[in-house]
């Protein structure tokens, strides 16, 4: 059953996302060659506590960490370990916060330093799949137009797009009806409606959409070993169209990046 936000609580959803948000950004200045991604979650353990706000992953369906941290082939859910970022990873980290008994969910693919062409092709393909997907979370639209959206977007330039894991609603619990696949049919599913929030994430491979499972029970991977991207955002369909909770910026202050990316997706209540 799909859970409808009022106002309130979209208000209350947006800072548990932006907790996410801002555990990204200083995740961001702390991506570097030499650096372990179980010290990464550290951090991002610290600093969400001292929002008053907990993990939202730990101790979720037992994921024992507080990041899914997946680097290079690994697609989503890898668990941090004590093994140093290289120059020329990529790492795709995936944080969730629960705050005033809402979740926030969001995830961003880092370059670790200098990474190949093909690499950062993928990344920013990827990033741009997830704004054509939330830019077709309206009234009037269907679940399906989402997905079609991401999928199309990625199929057109050749890449894979995996099919076994999804986006999701997002509330009380971290995943919440409708399920958001990253490809569909137009026209299809579930009816988007006013107060929904859902996590939209795409995860895109440079190669073939198949994955494998480690033995780990938890990381998913390329079944080719080329690498994967994943970038998610948490919105509110508000007033008919689709408004961010979470955002990107706290991670371009931390880069020095300009972008207007998010501009057409922000608040016009606030
Ligand atoms: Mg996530
Ligand atoms: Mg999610």
């Amino acid at each position: 059953m799909i859970k409808i936000k009022n106002s309130e609580e979209i208000e209350i959803m947006r800072e548990s996302a932006l907790v996410v948000s801002r555990t990204l950004g200083i995740l961001a200045k702390e991506v570097k060659p030499g650096v372990t991604t179980l010290f990464l979650d550290k951090i991002a353990e610290e600093y969400i506590r001292s929002q008053d706000a907990i993990p939202g992953f730990l101790g979720l369906y037992d994921f024992p960490n507080t990041l899914c941290m997946s680097p290079n082939a690994q697609v989503v859910h890898g668990i941090p370990n004590d093994k140093p970022l290289q120059e020329g990873d990529i790492i795709s980290i995936d944080c969730g916060a629960l705050k005033n008994g809402f979740y926030g969910d969001h995830a961003y693919t880092f370059a670790v330093g200098e990474i190949e062409e093909e690499t950062r092709k993928l990344l920013e393909v990827t990033k741009q799949s997830l704004y054509e997907g939330i830019r077709q979370l309206k009234v009037g639209n269907r679940v399906g137009d989402v997905g079609y959206a991401i999928q199309k977007y990625c199929e057109d330039r050749g890449y894979g797009v995996v099919r076994e894991l999804v986006g999701h609603g997002l509330g009380r619990k971290m995943h919440e009806d409708p399920e958001m696949p990253n490809y569909g049919k137009r026209g299809r599913g579930k009816k988007l409606m006013n107060g929904m929030v859902v996590a939209i994430e795409p995860m895109i491979n440079l190669g073939t959409h198949r994955i494998n499972h480690l033995s780990d029970g938890w990381t998913i991977l390329t079944k080719d070993g080329k690498p994967s991207a994943h970038f998610e955002h948490d919105i509110a369909i508000v007033n008919g169209k689709p408004e961010l909770l979470s955002t990107f910026k706290y991670i371009y202050d931390a880069l020095g990046i300009v972008s207007d990316e998010e501009l057409e997706f922000n608040s016009t209540t606030l």
